[in-house]
């Protein structure tokens, strides 16, 4: 059946495509945003579909719509964006959940929270499953963005408790893909970019940590199964299990590029977690989930989106 569908952060790298998806089967988006690390760009295709609404809005403030589904991912989500404003990410983290939960119960529909892997800090166990409590630092640099995020995440499964209100709650580990800004400074994006424009790879540290990169779609697909069950009221990993080290990463990105780029080694960013891999047991289990792209493939897709993106910079 049509929904009418809101996404928060729906101008941004996961919101856009999500978007895209909730539209192609049928439904009617609302995208909120506050354009601070999305752009028009990334739902340019979609502005004219009468299908499509745009709403320019922070959600740290309240906000009063009609729908029957609410996906909350507006949040910066790159260290670099989220650390420029620590003050205004933990807002956005905390007050827009408050402002979403509020919303979801006054009409009371399903509500989804994009959380994540950064719950679990610079974790000791390793893969990562739902019920470890996490390694989290509450006073330093990433602290604004994971524990914001720890709190949304605590808020929601009190307003499930306390007024039963259908939440879910997915946990996304490091998702890459096409329409991630040039200048995101997430490192997939900032691999390909350099290499593509003979940079000097940033590598932080001595790229030993490790990283656990899913491909945008299999994302996707995550969350809308994740939103389209009624019982999973607990969190779930989202996220793709095949490891490697950003050195690792950085050599794969020169070789597919075929770049002449060398490496740059830069320190290392404070509480920067050693390893992240998911363990996504629980979402096969319940969600009959797991994602089905490669790192071949989606890295292939994602070098072709910002050759494209470069070359149209390089025209304007
Ligand atoms: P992004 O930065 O591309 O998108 C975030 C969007 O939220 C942007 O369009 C931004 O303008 C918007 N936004 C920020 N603050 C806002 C505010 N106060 N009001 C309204 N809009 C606001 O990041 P993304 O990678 O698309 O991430 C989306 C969500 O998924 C975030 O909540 C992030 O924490 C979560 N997440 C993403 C990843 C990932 O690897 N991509 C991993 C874990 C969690
Ligand atoms: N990183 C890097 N060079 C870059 C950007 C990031 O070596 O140009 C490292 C960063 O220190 C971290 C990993 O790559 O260890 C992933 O960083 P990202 O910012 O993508 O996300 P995070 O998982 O840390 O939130």
């Amino acid at each position: 059946m049509k929904k009418r569908i809101l996404v928060t952060g729906g101008a941004g790298f996961l919101g856009s495509h999500l978007c895209k998806y909730l539209l192609s089967r049928g439904n009617e988006v609302l995208c909120l945003d506050n354009f601070y690390t999305g752009a028009k760009e990334n739902i340019v295709d979609l502005i004219g579909n009468p299908y499509f609404e745009i709403i320019r809005h922070d959600i740290t403030f309240p906000i009063y719509l009609e729908v029957d589904q609410i996906y909350n991912l507006a949040c910066p989500a790159s260290p670099v964006y989220y650390q420029k404003y620590p003050i205004q990410t933990t807002k956005t983290s905390v007050s827009g959940a408050i402002n979403v939960l509020g919303l979801a119960k006054r009409l009371n529909i399903p509500v989804l929270q994009a959380s994540t892997s950064e719950i679990y800090g610079d974790p000791a166990i390793h893969p990562q499953s739902e019920d470890y409590w996490g390694n989290v630092n509450c006073t330093g640099i990433r602290s604004c963005y994971d524990e914001g995020k720890r709190c949304a995440e605590t808020l929601f499964f009190d307003y499930h408790r306390e007024l039963g209100l259908d939440i879910k709650v997915a946990r996304i580990f490091n998702t890459y893909g096409p329409n991630m800004a040039v200048n995101d400074g997430r490192v997939v994006s900032n691999f390909i970019v350099q290499a593509l424009t003979g940079k000097q790879l940033t590598i932080y540290g001595d790229g030993t940590q490790t990283r656990s990169l899913c491909y945008v779609d299999d994302l996707i697909n995550g969350l809308v199964s994740l939103m389209s069950t009624n019982e999973i009221h607990e969190p779930v990993n989202l996220g793709n299990p095949t490891e490697c080290t950003v050195l690792e990463l950085a050599e794969s990105i020169i070789g597919k590029t075929k770049s002449e780029s060398s490496i740059r080694y830069e320190s290392l960013p404070l509480d920067d977690p050693k390893q992240r891999c998911p363990d996504i047991t629980k979402a096969k289990k319940m969600l009959g989930w797991e994602p089905k792209i490669g790192f071949e493939k989606g890295i292939n897709k994602t070098i072709s989106f910002f050759k494209e993106k470069l070359a149209i910079n390089r025209i304007n």
